[in-house]
């Protein structure tokens, strides 16, 4: 499943491709994927000039110029895979790929989004509309943002029943850390992922708010590097693996202490700690 360094990873190679060039066309083979896509309002962007390719959470934000600067809002989903054809304009587009979904076509690229298992979805805003779009408005702190710090984590860790992982992991307070990143943030951090989250202290939480983001961006790097040459998604990548320190590490030695990796379960989700250098 793509994660936010993937989809990250994507709206860095995509941006090149598309900044600056207006779209020609649009086609779609389906008119839903999880969501119904809201196809009239998307071929208003025919003939826009797309100026810029954010992200927010796990969308891409596809952000286009003129009238009401309207801005498409992509979600990979589990599957979704958006890559982009690099075209002779002379030759025509190739020919549907097997869950292919839509195209956007701008002069000499090709965008083609695919995903096998349509848990995808395809959206659209206005500027004005864009921070209170259904499926943002509800989305927690981007982690590589300065905003978020230890005196963040500190903040909305005082009253929460939880554990120091679930709330890394909770995205209505903090999107993008999924299950592997959470244990690695809390193993670089040296703390444990399942002491409560309220018993962090001010230094702890600057710690971790620092290995959350050492984490991620070490997952871009990685990613920028194996997709340098296009831009998309390969599921079950592995590119990040071997810089992963506990995750699926259990029964190894720990890096840092030597001691053995374990493996704990909780709510379906397995977590990785080291007891000799995490408290
Ligand atoms: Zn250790």
């Amino acid at each position: 499943m793509p994660e936010l360094p993937e989809v990250e990873t994507v709206r860095t190679g995509a941006e090149p491709h598309l900044v600056g060039r207006r779209v020609t066309e649009l086609e779609f083979a389906r008119d839903d994927l999880r969501w119904p896509i809201p196809i009239d309002e998307l071929r208003t962007l025919r003939g826009r000039t797309c100026t810029a390719v954010t992200r927010r959470s796990k969308y891409l934000l596809l952000h286009f110029g003129g009238r009401d600067r309207p801005v498409a809002l992509v979600h990979l989903g589990m599957s979704g895979r958006f890559a982009i054809d690099v075209q002779n304009r002379r030759v025509p587009p190739p020919e549907w790929r097997k869950h292919e979904h839509w195209r956007l076509h701008l002069p000499g690229r090709l965008v083609r989004y695919t995903d096998p298992r349509r848990f995808g979805a395809l959206g659209y805003a206005t500027a004005a509309t864009l921070a209170t779009h259904p499926w943002l408005t509800a989305l927690g702190q981007e982690p590589l943002e300065p905003e978020f710090d230890g005196a963040f984590l500190h903040r909305v860790s005082r009253r929460k029943k939880c554990s120091i992982k679930s709330l890394l992991m909770d995205g209505r307070l903090l999107v993008g850390v999924g299950n592997i990143y959470a244990s690695e943030s809390c193993w670089l951090a040296s703390v444990r992922p399942r002491r409560a989250a309220k018993s962090l202290k001010i230094k702890e939480c600057d710690a971790l708010a620092s290995a959350v983001q050492q984490v991620l961006r070490s997952a871009i790097a990685a990613g920028g590097t194996s997709f340098r040459d296009f831009a998309g998604v390969d599921e079950g990548a592995g590119y990040f693996a071997r810089e992963l320190n506990v995750y699926e590490r259990d029964g190894e030695a720990c890096r840092r202490c030597g001691v053995t990796v374990r493996r704990t379960v909780e709510v379906g989700r397995s977590t990785y700690w080291c007891a000799g250098c995490q408290v």
